[in-house]
């Protein structure tokens, strides 16, 4: 059986020819080359995006790459991602709680965790970014554009309940349909944020369709 891997996201394939798409990244049947015994480091047929930089020539890439190579060797955007993937649908939780029972500790709870938050995502955008044109060479095929439309959609959505709240602080006091809006925009957060939590698990994990 004739092996084929995918030059963008590393998915092994195995058949007599590569498939018509990545089914992890999307990628065309271009982007695969074949695997054999003699060919430890295929030579990518896809077309190549930017060479690095193989020394920094001024102190603005020297801070550049230090910041990707840091981003890099540490996971640094696995690690960020924790804050929206962990706080959101525990503050989605907490509204819930809020909403149902009346506790107003709870809504206030909701709030801070939704300023960390959005506090945390220019370094949950940049480690991205950074992993996305190092790692795979910021091909933009379905599953990267998938990403890139649910952290846009993730930071809309973060800004608007941050600044709605902080305009009208008794949302949640007042109950109505205001209420259950938030509470629907905050659960439309928690499947964003969902989405491309899901997306990088399945580049990491090379699981396909
Ligand atoms: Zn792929």
């Amino acid at each position: 059986m004739r092996k084929w891997k995918c030059t963008i996201c590393d998915y092994i394939h195995e058949g007599e020819a590569p498939p018509d798409t990545c089914p992890v990244c999307g990628a065309e049947s271009s982007a695969f080359v074949e695997i054999t015994e003699s060919s430890e480091n295929p030579v990518s047929v896809a077309q190549t995006v930017g060479a690095e930089p193989s020394f920094a020539e001024s102190t603005e890439q020297a801070v550049q790459s230090l910041l990707s190579e840091t981003t890099l060797k540490f996971h640094l955007h696995p690690i960020t991602v924790h804050a929206p993937n962990g706080i959101i649908p525990m503050a989605f939780i907490f509204l819930l709680i809020a909403a149902v029972f009346s506790v107003q500790s709870l809504d206030q709870a909701a709030f801070y965790s939704f300023i960390f938050t959005l506090l945390s995502m220019p370094a949950v955008l940049f480690t991205g970014y950074v992993t996305w044109k190092h790692k795979y060479r910021g091909a933009l095929t379905s599953i990267f554009k998938m990403k890139i439309a649910a952290s846009i959609v993730s930071v809309i959505l973060l800004c608007f309940l941050v600044f709605w709240r902080m305009i009208d602080p008794d949302i949640f006091s007042a109950g109505g349909m205001p209420m259950v809006i938030y509470l629907l925009l905050t659960l439309g957060l928690v499947g964003a944020v969902g989405l491309a939590g899901h997306l990088g698990g399945k580049l990491v994990f090379k699981t396909g369709n």
